[in-house]
């Protein structure tokens, strides 16, 4: 899918900029896409998808860290906007979806570019310990509250958090009654927003693009207190 890259490392061309990012239309993305369809595997929204390659040339990040890899759409996606040289290490509880994940990733030639970590990210994220510039949390809604601290551990300062899936089909934002199954899912999504909102270490926005989105900007020692 990508096109080998210069010598220099920067992918550019004569026109100054021709290193080709997978877009959600081309081949391989196309054919994730009827997959993850046929077999109901929620993937990042084709809106979801474009703000994640906005907010990714902004940051030019260089190493990126997921939590939910499924099939490795939003991986490959993201692949497109790393800095020369950059990695992505995506972390999947799923054995089938590490396996579909990493043939993908194959297929894309990205094999040195994404590592596929196999385990449950509430063992895997006290592991690391490299930091990341962005870090997309798209796992297991209930448990975001449980990942955020690790996930602050291993963001740099001035790198951004995005979590996906925060306004659970609109109804986090609604204020209308919902029933008591999705009452939980919806008080615990709230009470996740408000961390986020309140901590003095972030600078929080929550977009309704897809499913709902967080974004989350670490401050810098010199961006505190302002
Ligand atoms: N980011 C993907 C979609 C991820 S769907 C994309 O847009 O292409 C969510 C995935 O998170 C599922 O495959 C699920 O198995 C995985 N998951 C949920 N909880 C997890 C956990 N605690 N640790 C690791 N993976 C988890
Ligand atoms: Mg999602």
């Amino acid at each position: 899918m990508t096109e080998p890259v210069n010598a220099n490392g920067s992918g550019c061309g004569t026109d100054g900029c021709s290193r080709k990012r997978p877009r959600p239309d081309e081949g391989l993305l196309n054919e994730m896409e009827q997959y993850a369809a046929q077999h109901y595997v929620p993937i990042i929204k084709r809106d979801t998808a474009e703000l994640l390659i906005v907010l990714g040339r902004l940051v030019k990040p260089v190493r990126i860290l997921e939590v939910g890899t499924a099939i490795g759409y939003s991986a490959i996606l993201l692949s497109g906007i790393l800095a020369p040289g950059g990695r992505i290490d995506t972390i999947e509880r799923d054995e089938d979806m590490v396996s579909i994940a990493r043939e993908y990733i194959r297929r894309a030639g990205l094999t040195d570019t994404i590592a596929v970590i196999a385990g449950d990210a509430s063992e895997v994220l006290a592991c690391l310990d490299k930091t990341y510039d962005m870090i997309f949390l798209d796992a297991a809604k209930g448990q975001y509250p449980v990942f955020l601290p690790e996930c602050l551990r291993l963001l740099r300062s001035g790198g951004l958090l995005i979590s996906d899936n925060v306004l659970f089909m609109g109804m986090v934002d609604s204020g209308e009654p919902v029933g008591r199954k999705k009452r939980t899912i919806v008080n615990n999504m709230r009470t996740y927003l408000e961390t986020l909102r309140s901590d003095p270490l972030l600078d929080t926005s929550i977009l309704p693009v897809g499913d709902g989105v967080a974004l989350s900007y670490k401050r810098m020692e010199t961006e505190m207190n302002r």
